[in-house]
C-alpha cells in the first residue's frame, strides 16, 4: 500500500514559547514545518507576558532608585512619571521581538499562516481565515492558556493581563482580584507608579505553592508600602460610575470599593476552547487541559501537546524544553525525557521572591521531622544606607539524615538573578557541607547562602 502523502510533517498550532521552539527544531532536522498563530508570533510571554511585565517592574522600580539617589548625593529635580512613554517604550520592544521571532521561523524555512487553526482529523488542520484544509502527519497544539475571568455581574468592566499592557493612562485606583504571582507583580508596578493598589482575594492565601515565612513576608511589606489587602472577599458585582470610575461590591463587605481600574488575574486556563479536538476523539481534562504522556503526546497518536495547554507547569521555559524535545523525538532521532524535578520560580513582585525544590511545609510533609531549616533574617545593606527598614529572608531547606539541600527560597532584592545560579546546587544534589565550604562573596547579599549556620 502506497505510505500516505502528507502536505506537512508537522503543523504546529500556536507560536508561543513552546511552538516557535518545536517549529525551528524540526525544521533544522530537515522537517517541511507550518505554524498557524491566531495573534502574534512569539506568544504570551513576548507579547503579553513575561517579557513586557518584567520591563514594567524594571520601569516601575526608577520610583525607589529615585527617592534613595538623594542618599548618594544625587539631586533629581522635577522628577515626573509618564504612563504613555513607558508603555510605548515596552509595546516597542514587544513589537522587536515579535519581528525576531518572525525572522527566524522564515530562516529556518517554516511556513506561517496569521490565522486561527483548529484540528478536523488526526492529520488535518482547518484554517479558519482562508477555510483551507491542509493535513500534517504530526500536529502539535501548543495554543497556551488564557487569563479565566470569573462571572459576575459588570466583569465587562475589568481587564485582565491581555489589556493591562495597553492602558491610555495610568489608574489613580486599582483594585486587583487574585493573589498569585500574576496579580502580585502587578500590584507592585502600580503601587511602585504611584497608584492606590488593593489585592482582593477569594480566600486567605497568597502565593500557593511558595513557602510561608516569605508569603508572610511580601504582605508584610507590600502592606507597609501601602498596598491594600482584602481577604475571603469573593466579587459580587462591578457598576460603572457617572464619572467613569467603578465601584466593586464584594460579598461580605458593606463598602464598595472604588477604583479606575479593575484587574483580574484569577489564573489561567488551557486555550483548548472550540479548537476541534473532539475531531480526533481526544478528551479534555477537567480544567479543560490536553491530557499527554510523558513524550507530548495525546491519546491520538499523530497529535501532540506542548506547554500552558497541557497545564502541568506553566512557565516558559518549560514550554520552550516541551517543545524542544518533542521535535528532537520525533524528527531528531534523539528521546529526551524531561525533568520536572527542581524547577526554579520568581514572583517579580517589589521586593521579588524566588525559590526552587522543597518549601518548608512539603519537606516535613515528606521528611517527617528529619528536616533542618536553615535561615538568614537581614537587613540589605542597600535599605540600612537608604533608610529603608525592609529586611530580606533566605531559607535553606535541608533533608537532616543525608545533609542533602531540599530547597532554598529568598525575598529580597535581586532574589531571581541570585536564586537561579543556588538552582544549579540544589538541583546537582549538593550538601549543606557544600555550600557551607563555600567561601562568601563580600559584600553581596548572595552571601547570606554560604553563612547560615
Ligand atoms: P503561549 O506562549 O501562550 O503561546 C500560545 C499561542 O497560541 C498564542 O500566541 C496564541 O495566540 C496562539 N493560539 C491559541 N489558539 C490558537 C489557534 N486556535 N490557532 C492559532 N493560534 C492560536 N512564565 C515565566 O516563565 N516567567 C514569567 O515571569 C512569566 N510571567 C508571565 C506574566 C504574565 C502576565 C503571563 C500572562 C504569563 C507569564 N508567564 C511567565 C507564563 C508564560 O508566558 C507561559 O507559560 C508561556 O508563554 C507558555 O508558552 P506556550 O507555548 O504554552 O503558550
Amino acid at each position: 500500500m502506497a505510505e500516505q502523502v502528507f502536505d506537512y510533517d508537522l503543523f504546529v498550532i500556536g507560536a508561543g514559547s513552546g511552538g516557535v521552539r518545536a517549529s525551528r527544531i524540526a525544521a533544522s532536522h530537515g522537517a517541511r514545518v507550518a505554524v498557524a498563530e491566531e495573534y502574534r508570533i512569539g506568544g504570551t510571554c513576548v507579547i503579553r507576558g513575561c517579557v513586557p511585565k518584567k520591563l514594567l517592574v524594571y520601569g516601575s522600580h526608577f520610583a525607589e532608585e529615585l527617592q534613595d539617589a538623594a542618599n548618594y548625593g544625587w539631586t533629581v529635580e522635577k522628577m515626573h512619571f509618564d504612563w504613555p512613554t513607558l508603555r510605548d517604550a515596552v509595546l516597542r520592544d514587544v513589537d522587536r521581538l515579535n519581528a525576531a521571532y518572525t525572522t527566524t521561523l522564515e530562516n529556518n524555512k517554516v511556513e506561517r499562516f496569521l490565522e486561527r487553526a483548529t484540528i478536523a482529523g488526526p492529520n488535518a488542520v482547518r484554517l479558519a481565515g482562508s477555510g483551507r484544509e491542509v493535513t500534517a502527519r504530526h500536529i502539535l497544539v501548543a495554543t497556551g492558556a488564557w487569563p479565566v475571568m470569573p462571572d459576575f455581574p459588570g466583569n465587562e468592566h475589568c481587564i485582565t493581563s491581555n489589556e493591562v499592557f495597553h492602558l491610555e493612562q495610568l489608574p489613580r485606583r486599582v483594585v486587583i482580584g487574585g493573589a498569585g504571582y500574576i496579580a502580585l507583580e502587578f500590584a507592585g508596578i502600580f503601587n511602585a507608579l504611584g497608584c492606590h493598589v488593593t489585592v482582593v482575594n477569594r480566600s486567605e492565601t497568597l502565593l500557593r505553592g511558595y513557602d510561608e515565612s516569605l508569603r508572610d513576608r511580601l504582605l508584610q511589606i507590600t502592606m507597609a508600602r501601602g498596598i491594600e489587602y482584602k481577604f475571603n472577599a469573593p466579587f459580587e458585582r462591578v457598576e460603572q460610575r457617572a464619572d467613569g470610575a467603578f465601584d466593586v461590591v464584594l460579598k461580605g463587605q458593606p463598602d464598595p470599593l472604588c477604583a479606575d481600574a479593575v484587574l483580574i488575574a484569577t489564573g489561567r486556563r488551557p486555550n483548548t476552547d472550540g479548537l476541534g479536538l473532539e475531531n480526533a476523539g481526544i478528551t479534555l481534562g477537567a480544567r479543560g487541559e490536553i491530557p499527554v504522556d510523558a513524550n507530548g503526546q495525546t491519546s491520538c497518536p499523530s497529535i501532540h501537546a506542548v506547554g500552558d495547554v497541557t497545564d502541568r507547569v506553566q512557565l516558559t521555559p518549560i514550554a520552550i524544553r516541551e517543545g524542544h524535545a518533542l521535535a528532537d523525538r520525533l524528527f531528531g532521532g534523539r528521546q529526551t525525557t524531561l525533568d520536572y524535578d527542581c524547577i526554579p520560580s520568581a514572583v517579580f513582585s517589589q521586593p521579588p521572591l524566588a525559590g526552587v525544590g522543597l518549601t518548608e511545609a512539603q519537606a516535613r510533609e515528606a521528611f517527617g521531622g528529619n528536616v533542618k531549616v536553615y535561615s538568614s533574617d537581614f537587613r540589605p545593606m542597600k535599605n540600612i544606607f537608604a533608610h529603608r527598614p525592609e529586611r530580606g529572608l533566605y531559607k535553606m531547606i535541608v533533608d537532616a539524615a543525608t545533609d542533602r539541600v531540599l530547597g532554598i527560597h529568598m525575598i529580597g532584592p535581586e532574589a531571581p538573578e541570585i536564586l537561579q545560579a543556588a538552582a544549579i546546587a540544589v538541583k546537582a544534589g549538593l550538601t549543606k557541607a557544600d555550600f557551607d565550604a563555600t567561601v562568601a562573596l563580600h559584600p553581596s547579599m548572595a552571601e547570606e547562602l554560604v553563612l547560615m549556620r
